[in-house]
C-alpha cells in the first residue's frame, strides 16, 4: 500500500482533474441533506434531486416530517426505489431527532449512526458538507478506485475509511472523498479509461494490467479450419421433437 505522502500526491493529481468534486444533491440545509443522503441509496443523486423540492416543501423540518402519513411520504417519494423502507427510515430520523436533538441535526457521527436509516457513509457525507465537521464518506466508488490505486488494501469500507483518514489530513477528507467518488463515476469506471486518467502512472492496477501479454490473435490457418470444423445446423424440422 501507498504511503501517506504517495497518498496525497495521488488526490492532489485527481483534483486536479476534477476540480469541480462535490456532492450533487441538492439541500438548503443539514436536514435536507441527511434526508436526501437516506433517499439516494439504491438511486441517482439526479434522481434523488427532482422528489426532494416536492418533499421538503410539504415537510420542511424534522418536526414536520416526524408526524407526516406513511402514504403521503411514500407517493412523494416512489421514483427513488424501495420507497416504503425509505420513508419509514425519513420518518423514525425525523422522530429521533425531534425526540434526541431537539428537531436539530447532530454534528457529531457518533450521534449520527444512532439515528434510524443512517450509517456510518451518510453520517460522513452530513458532517462534511453540511456541518463543516470532516468526515469521509466511502461508497462503492471509493472502495473500488483506492484499491486500484494502491492507496487502500481492503474490501471493508470502515477498514478503508480508516486507511484513507489516517494517510490526509482532516481538511481533505471530504474533498478526497468527493474526487474519488467523481473519479469512479467519470474515468475509473468498472470497465476504466486509464489513458484519461491522471493518476495512472501511479496506479497499481493499471502498472499489472501493463504488464499482461496482450491476448494472442487466432492465426488465418487455424481461423479456417476452425471454421471447417464447425458442425452445420439441423434443417429446422429435424430439430424439433
Ligand atoms: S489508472 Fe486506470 S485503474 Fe488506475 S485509477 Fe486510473 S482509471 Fe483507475
Amino acid at each position: 500500500m501507498k504511503s501517506a505522502a504517495e497518498t496525497r500526491s495521488v488526490i492532489e493529481a485527481l483534483s486536479h482533474q476534477h476540480p469541480e468534486a462535490d456532492t450533487e444533491l441538492h439541500y438548503r440545509n443539514a436536514f435536507e441533506l441527511l434526508a436526501a443522503t437516506i433517499l439516494s441509496a439504491q438511486a441517482t443523486d439526479v434522481g434523488v434531486n427532482k422528489v426532494t423540492p416536492a418533499l421538503f416543501a410539504k415537510f420542511p423540518d424534522a418536526r414536520a416530517l416526524a408526524g407526516a402519513p406513511a402514504v403521503e411520504v411514500e407517493s412523494l417519494i416512489h421514483s427513488t426505489g424501495f420507497f416504503r423502507q425509505k420513508a419509514k427510515a425519513l420518518t423514525g430520523m425525523s422522530r429521533a431527532l425531534v425526540e434526541r436533538h431537539g428537531g436539530e441535526v447532530p454534528r457529531t457521527l457518533e450521534a449520527l449512526v444512532k439515528l434510524p436509516g443512517v450509517g456510518r457513509k451518510t453520517a460522513n457525507v452530513v458532517l462534511g458538507h453540511a456541518l463543516g465537521v470532516p468526515g469521509f464518506p466511502v461508497d462503492r466508488h471509493v472502495l473500488r478506485v483506492s484499491n486500484r490505486l494502491g492507496i487502500a488494501d481492503s474490501d471493508d469500507p470502515d477498514r478503508v475509511e480508516q486507511q484513507l483518514t489516517g494517510a490526509l489530513p482532516p481538511g481533505l477528507w471530504t474533498r478526497a472523498s468527493d474526487t474519488l467518488i467523481l473519479h469512479g463515476r467519470r474515468i475509473c469506471k468498472p470497465e476504466p479509461l486509464c489513458s484519461q486518467c491522471a493518476a495512472a502512472e501511479a496506479c497499481a492496477f493499471h502498472a499489472n494490467a501493463s504488464l499482461l501479454p496482450a491476448p494472442a490473435k487466432p492465426r488465418a490457418a487455424s481461423r479456417r479450419k476452425a471454421v471447417k470444423a464447425r458442425p452445420r445446423s439441423k434443417p429446422a424440422a429435424s430439430r424439433r421433437r
